[in-house]
């Protein structure tokens, strides 16, 4: 598609002058194609009124011709300018007032070009909102149309674009030019190749855009957006479908896993495997045995039990010769990992190191040798494992936990001597299909949809303030009887210090007032990570009782003596987060509760949460967190890379979406290169939702 940047041409092909095209600049709108793509945020409709049964306050459309026009300078106010129309049909009169602010309108030229336009006697069509003033009735602002005779019978019913508008920019403005800009989209290609536009019923991109700004009737303009939601889908899913295809044109390490290790990990699992985890065990497996790298995601519930996926697929690539390389967003995460996985692997000899932000320097200096002399097998750790300093002999997997937190941007650098490691990402915060195409369209995804058997449901309760006392008693209770407690504090991020303050405002009175003969610990996300290591052993090992915390303990913390969860300002959280915090307890043979406190008035809250007291599933919450609150607020409160879309809708366009992945699929599957589709490669470009890979220079895996 055409992009006319170059701003004289612009006004001419507008009509409009300098002052104008300053003003639409201020909103992006300085090409043909921005202002095509310029989407209103809303329609008007306007019935088709006689003058005489228009009433105040309603939006009216009214056909007349003109008996008076008038142009008038404001003495008052320098810069004003008032044009002035007087209508009538067979029923009645109106006046109408638009009210111009610049000097431009003092022209001489442009005034003679009305006085022509408006002569008496011509047809138009006035849209706008009805008033009564002292001289009758009144539009002011209006939308008013020259038409033919033709024209003004057809118009029963219209429909106007409401635009987003900032200071000088009136809606006319923008519709003038819409207008305009229509106009020379004639002749445009459709970069949508022909093939894909009549498979999936699609009608073409220049009709769309005309649609979408001017719909003829409802029919169309839901026509228009279906085509152009689409478009959104597709370029999204032909970018991440390019990724992938461009991340495989560099070999992996295929394993040649005897599967001697394995069997002995399997002899000694305290547990069997469920179903599903086999099912993702054997597609992460046969998917490392190709030449091609691995890039799977594993979606699985709280408790699901990945952190043993993880560690087949860790064990089948030691086994190989090849190292690993475990990733969390946390050093409690890391922490916890490291020690777990240490009890597994350590007795099949196999060396493992922790390597965070916090381990000293000596320490790491060794842990970096040992790793480029391939002593070292498995290190885990934080972000610091993606830092320059760290090399690997043979690093063959990569495990990403809680990927999410990560966001697309910051997926890791680690491929090395031209192979790229295979990569293994695990989320426990099942996301509905249409996010997860949309944010990890380029992996292969499996789901673990199924939890470890004899899981007791955890009972969830809500409490308001005046019943709080309750979930007290009932830690008291629990804590009697040998358990311990999570109390979770909402972190809002605009005041990190305030947090802080109502965190240890509230471990302080809840460990003198509350709880005074109970070891009460607390744990923040501002304390130093040997702090955060401390509190977190402390409650490991039954030494505090209850554990007063921010949402640092929101992921993958495991301690299966923990049978009660309260959580403040439970209306604060997403229906997710607070499935993901709740699956801190219940993880042991205890039966456990999650109390949830809210003295949220507004009916939403308590419906959602509400949902919290019935369901258990994650992968429904997910569901009712995208449809009750929108995309965003299923991934926590950090958007995590989602595109902004101008039109589709995640929560509700699934179909469509799917069909959009298809389509990119079998573009795809032709030509990964697109370069048969000269046009699709530039409206992709045009479009960036995020930095293409070129498909000619595979260098790093995740651009
Ligand atoms: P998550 O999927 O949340 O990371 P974990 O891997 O931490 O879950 O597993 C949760 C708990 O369930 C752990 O204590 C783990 O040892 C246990 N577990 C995992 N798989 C099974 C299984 N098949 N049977 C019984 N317990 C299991
Ligand atoms: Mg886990």
């Amino acid at each position: 598609m055409n992009n006319f940047s170059n701003n004289l041409n612009f006004q001419k092909m507008l009509d409009i002058n300098h002052s104008d095209a300053k003003k639409l600049a201020q909103l992006g709108l300085n090409t043909i194609v921005n202002l095509l793509y310029y989407f209103p945020k809303d329609y008007l409709s306007f019935r088709r009124t006689r003058i005489s049964e228009a009433r105040t306050g309603e939006y009216v459309t009214i056909a007349g011709k003109i008996v008076n026009h008038g142009i008038f300078d404001c003495r008052k106010k320098p810069e004003l300018t008032l044009q002035k129309w007087s209508v009538r049909d067979k029923t009645g009169k109106i006046s109408c007032t638009q009210f111009h602010n610049h000097s431009y309108y003092r022209s001489h030229k442009w005034r003679v070009e009305q006085y022509e336009l408006y002569s008496p006697g011509t047809l138009v069509l006035v849209t706008g909102k009805v008033k009564q003033d002292s001289y009758g009735l009144t539009i002011n602002n209006p939308t008013i149309k020259v038409v033919s005779l033709a024209d003004a019978k057809a118009s029963t019913n219209s429909i106007t674009p409401i635009y987003r508008l900032t200071k000088g920019v009136t809606n006319e403005l923008i519709l003038h030019c819409t207008e305009a800009a229509i106009a020379h989209t004639q002749g445009w290609l459709d970069p949508l190749p022909k093939k894909l536009r009549s498979r999936f019923k699609l009608i073409d991109l220049a009709t769309a855009l005309a649609h979408i700004h001017f719909p003829p009737n409802s029919d169309s303009l839901e026509k228009a957006r279906h085509r152009l939601a689409f478009d959104e889908f597709f370029y999204l899913q032909l970018g991440l479908l390019q990724r992938r295809y461009s991340l495989q044109q560099q070999p992996g390490y295929p394993l040649i896993a005897t599967r001697k290790l394995l069997n002995q990990f399997y002899q000694k699992l305290p547990f069997t495997l469920t179903q599903a985890q086999q099912r993702v065990i054997d597609e992460i497996l046969s998917d490392m045995e190709q030449l091609l790298p691995m890039n799977r995601l594993v979606q699985g519930d709280v408790g699901a039990g990945k952190t043993v996926v993880a560690a087949v697929a860790m064990l089948a690539t030691i086994e190989s010769g090849y190292q690993v390389a475990l990733m969390t967003p946390t050093e409690v995460l890391a922490q916890q990992h490291f020690e777990k996985i240490s009890t597994w692997l350590e007795p099949l000899g196999i060396s493992i190191a922790l390597l965070t932000g916090s381990t000293s320097t000596l320490k790491r200096r060794c842990i970096l040798q040992e790793l480029e002399s391939g002593k070292l097998s498995l290190l885990v750790g934080t972000h610091a494992l993606i830092q320059d300093t760290v090399h690997f002999n043979q690093l063959g997997l990569v495990v990403i936990d809680e990927q999410h937190r990560f966001g697309v941007e910051q997926r890791i650098k680690l491929s090395q001597k031209g192979i790229t490691p295979h990569l293994l990402t695990m989320t426990a915060t099942p996301i509905p299909r249409t996010l997860a195409l949309t944010l990890h369209g380029d992996l292969d995804i499996s789901l673990l949809d199924e939890l470890p058997p004899g899981r007791q449901p955890i009972e969830t309760k809500l409490l308001t303030e005046r019943t709080r006392n309750k979930a007290y008693r009932l830690i008291a209770r629990e804590v009697e009887q040998g358990r311990q407690a999570y109390i979770i504090l909402p972190l809002v991020e605009a005041s990190e210090k305030l947090d802080l303050k109502a965190a240890i405002d509230e471990y302080q009175h809840l460990s003198e007032n509350v709880f005074p003969n109970y070891q009460v610990g607390l744990l923040h996300g501002r304390m130093s990570s040997a702090q955060k290591e401390t509190a977190l052993a402390r409650f490991h090992n039954h030494q505090t009782k209850i554990l007063v915390s921010t949402t640092v303990v929101e992921v993958g913390v495991d301690v299966p003596n923990a049978s009660v969860m309260l959580i403040e300002h439970a209306e604060r959280f997403g229906l997710s987060q607070l499935h993901q915090l709740r699956g801190r307890v219940g993880r042991g043979t205890h039966k456990s509760y999650c109390l949830l406190v809210s003295n949220s008035k507004s009916e939403d809250a308590k419906t959602r949460l509400k949902v919290m007291e019935t369901s258990q599933d994650g992968f429904f919450l997910a569901e009712m967190d995208l449809r009750l609150r929108g995309p965003g607020q299923v991934l926590g409160t950090k958007q995590a890379g989602l595109p902004n879309f101008a039109l589709a809708d995640l929560s509700k366009d699934q179909v469509l979406l799917e069909q959009a992945r298809e389509a990119a699929l079998l573009a795809i599957g032709k030509d990964p290169t697109l370069k048969r589709w000269p046009e699709l490669l530039q409206e992709m470009s045009r479009r960036q939702p995020f930095e293409q890979v070129s498909s000619e220079l595979p260098t790093l895996p995740y651009g």
